[in-house]
């Protein structure tokens, strides 16, 4: 998941922290979770490298390094992060793209498997995308979660359930919902998309079921990108929004054959969801 900043991690003193200091990290963690620490700072090196290399991102940049270095926090519990943190009771980790800095909790079973690599995404991602640019939360939530790659597998059987049940939503929709700003219990108005090409259809979705939705089919967007025209083309169009140009317009210049609009963005990527 993703967050904007808050004022989250102003409350502690990584000072009154042990600290790990890694080439492009620096993990504070609680004295009596040593293990696990050392444990996160290794990964997180693996996830980095992995991860630039997959975003093409440039590894001359020292900006990751010395005192650029991205700072990991590691509570010692589930309630010690929320309470420190501010954020929602489901919430198991955050990134912040302007401090540079991730926190979680120690003893999270997936922390090391799936948040870590998914934060480090996040923070790769805006590195290269920058923030001038036109930069859709679908794309980014997107890369994040392609990048956890224990979890592809068991995305790709969750997005195909909501295929076989034809519940998915447009393009246009995924471009302006904000998922950072339900509420619970919310029911949700939605366009929906139809597998069949011609009608459209309304979704009633609790919002529960909208985050899921709206996350395995930012998921299954970038691995459409990414698995049907390669990583060099989905490099190029990242490039293309760092340097300012409109998602259309980027779409545009790094496929130029093949995606001129959102609109025909929706129309392949909904053709490769039903061969999937
Ligand atoms: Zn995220």
């Amino acid at each position: 998941m993703l967050f904007f900043l808050s004022a989250a991690s102003a409350g502690w003193s990584a000072g009154a922290w042990p600290e790990i200091r890694g080439e492009h990290f620096v993990v504070s963690y609680a004295p009596e979770h040593q293990d696990f620490a050392e444990n996160t700072a290794r990964k997180a090196e693996d996830y980095y490298n992995s991860i630039a290399d997959d975003l093409g991102y440039a590894r001359y940049s020292n900006f990751w390094k010395w005192e650029n270095r991205v700072k990991i926090f590691i509570f010692p519990d589930h309630a010690a992060y929320i309470r420190a943190s501010g954020q929602a009771e489901w919430s198991n980790g955050m990134a912040n793209y302007t401090r540079k800095e991730i926190s979680s909790f120690a003893g999270s079973e997936d922390f090391l498997n799936t948040i870590l690599p998914h934060e480090i995404a996040h923070l790769v991602f805006r590195d290269f995308v920058g923030f001038k640019g036109e930069v859709p939360l679908w794309l980014d939530e997107g890369v994040a979660q392609w990048e956890e790659k224990n979890n592809r597998d068991q995305r790709v059987v969750l997005f195909r359930k909501f295929v076989r049940d034809k519940v998915l939503l447009s393009l246009q929709d995924m471009m302006r919902l904000d998922v950072r700003t339900l509420r619970d219990n919310a029911t949700i108005r939605m366009r929906g998309v139809t597998l069949g090409g011609e009608e459209t259809t309304v979704l009633f979705v609790s919002d529960n079921k909208l985050v899921e939705l709206y996350y395995v089919q930012a998921f299954s967007l970038v691995m459409f990108l990414t698995e049907r025209y390669g990583t060099d083309s989905f490099i190029n169009f990242c490039r293309k929004l760092r340097n300012g140009d409109s998602i259309e317009k980027a779409l545009q210049g790094a496929y130029p054959t093949q995606i001129r609009s959102l609109v025909d963005l929706e129309k392949l990527w909904l053709e490769y969801v039903r061969g999937l």
